[in-house]
């Protein structure tokens, strides 16, 4: 039986070809020099572009271009976190930012929030939770492992909180914000109440473009903020190599010819996969809108005595068991801060997603029917 992994934060499909055309002929036509460290100026216009939509006008000299949105978060730590300081992040989260966060001065503060609440973070939640050391509240949207999508209005009313606090930044991490089921959403700069000084966009091309392997994202902020993180970034990696901007520019400005496609699959899979949820029994899940995961609640499956004889005690056990015997891979949820809970990527081959949920309903009801 194939190994079916849906615990992936790639999707399946292939990279738009505008922009592997580009990049090819970047290539081709390229002459041995470095790039700017701040990113192609076409890159950068390009992107500013894109924000002109919203009615945010933006100069190229607010865009940092960044060898993905890992190092754009790490630039960002390395120039704005002190000893101590404190990164307000609501959980269930990216495991990621864990990671990174221990290679920097600050320290993670987790802000729990519950399925029953949508995932919700209130601004009554932000402000209790505000201490002196505060620098950064860190918020994903949509959210992973949720897919949780915050509207302008639940924005505004966190950026209000924000702006009580002149120390505080407000890092609005929106690189699957391409991928939504409802409403689009509306980047954190637009709107009204975003300081220009203190709101950062982080963004990239591996999710909603399917271009994670090409490694290319970017900041956006003050234009005192992207120098010192240009200056960082000249002294640790000078810049993004030069094909893949021209790739990822191209892939910019095809966006409407090349986005919809994925969107419409990744439409049609989401069905499949609440589909296959509803057909197991005790699963409970919050419906994403947008990125292209379930973080279903499996607890109910767990304490119970697997075929091969061993006690499923915790969610790596379970997902160990499912591994082992259907050869099927899901995310344990204790690393994105939800133990009971797994993440399951619907951003995979509809047949594979199909016979996927087939597997885990199969293992999932033989714990509680043996
Ligand atoms: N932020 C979030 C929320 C992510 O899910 C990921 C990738 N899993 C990243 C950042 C890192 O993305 P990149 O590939 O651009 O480094």
């Amino acid at each position: 039986m194939e190994v079916i992994s849906l615990a992936g934060g790639s999707s399946y499909f292939t990279s738009p070809e505008p922009a592997v055309s580009a990049a090819v002929a970047a290539l081709h036509n390229a002459k041995n020099e470095y790039g700017p460290t701040e990113g192609s100026l076409e890159l950068r216009r390009s992107i500013c572009r894109r924000y002109e939509t919203y009615g945010l006008a933006l100069p190229a000299e607010r865009v940092l271009v960044t060898p993905g949105v890992k190092q754009a978060l790490f630039n960002l730590f390395s120039v704005l976190l002190r000893d101590e300081d404190e990164v307000l992040i609501p959980t269930p989260a990216w495991f990621g930012f864990h990671e990174l966060l221990r290679y920097s001065r600050g320290k993670l503060m987790e802000l729990p929030t519950q399925a029953i609440d949508g995932y919700k973070l209130t601004p009554e939640m932000l402000r209790r939770s505000i201490r002196p050391k505060t620098r950064i509240l860190l918020l994903t949207n949509p959210g992973n492992p949720t897919g949780r999508t915050y509207t302008r209005e639940e924005l505004e009313a966190l950026l209000h909180v924000v702006n009580e606090y002149p120390d505080l930044y407000f890092v609005s991490d929106e690189i699957y914000d391409f991928v939504t089921y409802g409403q689009p959403v509306t980047p954190a700069l637009c709107c009204e109440g975003a300081k220009a000084a203190r709101t950062v966009i982080l963004n990239g091309f591996s999710k909603s473009f399917a271009m994670s392997a090409w490694r290319i994202g970017y900041i956006i902020g003050s234009s005192d903020l992207i120098r010192k993180c240009t200056d960082f970034q000249a002294a640790t990696l000078s810049g993004v190599n030069v094909f893949t901007q021209a790739g990822a520019r191209a892939a910019m400005e095809k966006r409407e010819q090349e986005l919809p496609a994925m969107l419409e699959a990744l439409t049609e899979n989401r069905r499949i996969m609440q589909k296959g949820l509803d057909a197991i029994p005790h699963v409970h899940y919050y419906l994403p809108d947008g990125a292209y995961y379930f973080f279903p609640d499996l607890s109910y499956y767990l304490n119970r005595t697997s075929i091969t004889g061993e006690q499923l005690k915790t969610t790596a056990d379970l997902c160990r068991y499912l591994r082992t015997c259907y050869n099927l891979e899901l995310a344990p949820g204790d690393s994105f801060g939800s133990p009971g809970h797994v993440r399951m990527s619907f951003a995979v081959e509809k047949h594979r997603l199909q016979d996927a949920m087939q597997r885990l309903r199969q293992g999932l009801m033989l714990l509680i029917t043996a």
